[in-house]
Formats: C-alpha cells, structure tokens, sequence
C-alpha cells in the first residue's frame, strides 16, 4: 500500500489561516506550483530557503508515493522595479546598465541559479515554465478578462478593475486586507493616472521606445504584467483548479492576491485549494540588507569568503541548519548557529556509517516502530522538520547504545531503523554524505586511512614519537583521529 494513504497530511493553509487536512483533487496525485526567481541577479539566501522548503515538501510527497506534477517558473520578463505596476522591467533595466541582451541576462542568472540550487542537492522541478515562453496565454487571459468587463484598455496598456471584482469576490481573500489598503502603489508615477484606481494592476503594459522587451498584442507592443504569468502557467500545466500554490510570504501581496483576481475572473473557479507560504530570514537577529552590508550570498557558505563566517560549510550543513526551523518561522542565520548545526551533522553522518556496523540480536530493546511513527507524524504535521531532526536523534541514540552493548534489536527492527533513517535524511531531507558533496574527499578518507595504517605499525613497533605526530599533525589540518575497541576512527571538522 503506498504511504499516502495511511499518513494524513496536515497543512497550514494561509486562505483559511489555519491547519487543514490535505485532500488531493485526484488521490494519489498532486499538483505543486511555486513561484520562482526573477532571473535579473543572483539568486538570493531568502529564495533558497523558500525553494528548499518546497523542496522538502516535494520529497516528502514522493517518498509517500504521490505522483506530483511540482512547476516553479522563472520570470524572464514583466517584473517591474517596485513590484507594483510602474517603473521599468527588472531584466530590461539590467540588460540596458550592462549593455547586454535580455535575453544574456536571463541565460546568465537562470545557469546560476540552477548551480546554487544543485550544489544544496534540489531536486529539479518537473516543470520550469518561462513567462517569454507563454506571451501568447497570457494574451489570451487579458482578452478574456476584457471581455467579461473586469479589464480596461488605456493607451495601450491594460488594467485589472479591482473594485469592480471586488462586487463579486473578495479582493483580498488571501492577505486580508481592506480593498481601502490595498493600494499598491502610492508614489505617484507617470502611469498611474491611467488607472481608475489605484488599486488596480496592470495585466498588460505597453513599452516605451527604450523599453527592450517587447511583443505584439493587440492592445500595444507591450510586455505581460507581473502577475499575469503565474495565472496562465499554473492553469496551463495544473488545471483551472489544483492543490498547492507556494510561495515566500511577501508574495502573498500584492502578487498571490492578483494571481487569484485573475484565474478566478477567467476560470470562474477557486484557483487553488491550499496556500503555502513560507517566513523570512534574517542575519545575526536582523533584516539581511544589502544596503547595511548585513548579508550573505548563498556562495559564501562554500567559500567562506564573508565577514559573517568565520569557515567555510558544506551545502549539506546549511541544507541542515535551515531544516532545522519550521518553514513558517523566522530562520535566524549566525555563524554559531552553522557551527553547531556542522556538528549536528557530522554526529547524525558518524551514526549513519555506524548503522552499517551494528550487531543484531534476537530480541529488541528499543521501540522501532513508535519511534518511526513519530518521525512520520512529525511530517504530517505541516511538514515539521525540526520536531522530525529531533527524532532522527532519538534514532541516533539508539544507534549508539546498541554499538555499545547497552540496548539491543532485532532483525525486523534494524531493518525499520535503517530504513527510515536513510528514508529521512536523504530523500526527504535531501541530505548528502560528506564524500558526496565533495569530489576530494574520498581521496582525502583513503589518505587518511593510509596514514591511520602508518600510526598503527608505528605503535606495533613501539615508535610513539610517529604516531604522535601523525596523529597532532592530522589534527592540526582538522582531522580528528579516535582510538576506540575497534580500531581507529577519524572525523573532518
Ligand atoms: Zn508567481
């Protein structure tokens, strides 16, 4: 039996503002659409932390044997500066500073911001849809919306009639806010005038003459308003009606607003059942800034190359660090906290290769089975990862004690324990070994087990002067050598 259908999901849905049991429109499928990076600059640590959430959701849905259509686009064109409808487009601006093609700048930010998010061992999504790629749905949406009078046309440009949206539905759904608010904009920009009221957004642009990127409508040579490009995408590939939606917080508005305006003005159907979104982060207590210098690039992490970092970690210590909060919380970054996450990590991979090791008994001592229900339940509880790492150490522990005699397990449970621990912090937490995240270092372990093998004839032979120095001068390059009943053991910090 696939695992979905004993382990009921609960999520914390941002429509209704509370948890919620997870019913699927066709069981055993989902389908995921999450929005993805604006390709005008480096991907930044708050996206990385939002796609690594939906990352995690994704594995856990296909390590419960859901079949999931899981689609996180790329805007390669239409967000505006201010993310309300006026300024210039992001990647038109960047192409015209740096005197490149659009389309370079697009190419160049899309191949980095697949680097960042294969180094932290993301799965791909199964769709990555472009909003260049999709002018012509988003066409066909504006002329809907037109017709059913929701839209109006001024000097080229189009805009979506809040208020006249709001008579019917409820502008406003999603973040709450009084359609008296939710003005997005209020500095007043040439454009502006052209709108009834300031509440309404642009569904369609028309471009200036210095505005690059530009197609054919029938309104104006124009470009697709931000928001316009999730509604086509996510109605194209999941349906009129599907799943989830995710997304960073600060999209909730005006953004997620927008898109459901739109899909719901089309398709006359609730466009998406449950809303998730994730929290922020922050960087030793305070908002990462770039203009206080109070940030950290995901690069830095592997380089170490930042005031705020005293070394450099491996992707799989941030990856775990930043499972270690909920995905609803506030993540604080500081580089004690990474210190002590890279021991966490390194005491949960040593218990891993122990595991291997481990002598079975006839008769268990440890309770397996509502150990690994509690792992379960962790995750089914909105995806609760720090509640789960917590219990992957209780796994740990008896890891340890079995190794040394205090506890003991059977066949059937050491096979329970071995599963579910590989289970969670490789698929579903999409952990990595440390050898696996580093091309060297399976070199570096059979150096080391070379030397290991030097210390030891040096000690047969009763030459403790070499095996002392073998042993301090490991230690000094941050190998750490453990003589235990077993022979030697030895850990990189
Ligand atoms: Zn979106």
């Amino acid at each position: 039996m696939e695992l979905y259908k004993s382990n009921e999901i609960k999520v914390y849905n941002s429509l209704s503002k509370s948890k919620e049991v997870l019913k699927t429109i066709n069981e055993g499928m989902i389908g995921m659409y999450v929005c993805g990076p604006t390709v005008y600059s480096n991907v930044h640590l708050g996206n990385v932390r939002t796609f690594m959430s939906f990352d995690m959701i994704y594995r856990y849905f296909l390590h419960l044997g859901y079949k999931v259509r899981y689609v996180r686009n790329i805007t390669d064109a239409g967000h505006l500066e201010n993310d309300a409808d006026e300024g210039e487009d992001r990647i038109a601006k960047k192409a015209r500073l740096e005197q490149l093609e659009p389309m370079e700048i697009v190419q160049r930010y899309t191949v980095d911001f697949h680097n960042i998010l294969n180094t932290f061992n993301f799965l791909p999504p199964s769709i990555e849809p472009t909003a260049t790629g999709h002018i012509v749905e988003q066409i066909e949406i504006v002329k809907d919306i037109l017709e059913k009078g929701l839209a109006y046309e001024k000097n080229g440009s189009v805009y979506f009639d809040v208020l006249k949206y709001n008579e019917t539905e409820h502008y406003g759904i999603l973040s709450g806010r009084n359609i008296e608010d939710s003005i997005h904009n209020t500095r007043s920009l040439d454009g502006q005038s052209e709108k009834k009221n300031p509440q309404d957004f642009a569904l369609w642009k028309k471009a200036d003459e210095r505005h690059i990127m530009r197609w054919p409508s029938p309104w104006s040579d124009g470009f697709p308003g931000w928001h316009l490009e999730c509604s086509a995408m996510s109605t194209k590939y999941l349906g009129e009606n599907f799943d989830i939606h995710g997304g960073g917080m600060d999209l909730k508005f005006p953004h997620h607003e927008c898109e459901i305006a739109q899909s719901q003005t089309r398709n006359n159907v609730k466009p998406v059942n449950y809303w998730l979104h994730t929290n922020m982060l922050t960087l030793n207590g305070q908002k990462m800034a770039k203009s206080t210098g109070n940030y950290i690039l995901p690069n830095d992490f592997f380089t170490g190359q930042s005031k705020h970092l005293s070394k450099a970690y491996l992707p799989s210590v941030v990856r775990f660090f930043m499972l270690q909060a909920n995905y609803k919380s506030i993540l604080d970054f500081s580089d004690a906290a990474l210190l002590a996450s890279e021991k966490g990590y390194f005491k949960l991979m040593d218990a891993i290769d122990l595991l291997d090791k481990l002598d079975v008994s006839n008769a268990s001592t440890v309770d397996v089975e509502s150990w690994k229900a509690k792992c379960y339940s962790a995750m089914n509880d909105d995806f609760n990862t720090p509640v789960l790492i917590a219990n992957l150490f209780e796994g740990i522990k008896y890891i340890n004690q079995i190794k040394e005699g205090n506890e003991s397990i059977d066949d059937k449970d050491y096979e329970i324990l071995k599963s579910t621990i590989n289970s969670f912090v490789f698929d579903v937490l999409g952990l990595e070994k440390p050898s696996g995240s580093d091309n060297g270092s399976d070199k570096l372990k059979s150096v080391v087990e070379m030397l290991i093998g030097m210390r030891n004839d040096a000690r047969e032979n009763k030459n403790w002067a070499l095996s002392d120095k073998i042993r301090d001068e490991l230690l000094e390059l941050g190998i750490q050598l453990k003589d235990g009943k077993d022979g030697t053991t030895f850990s990189i910090n």
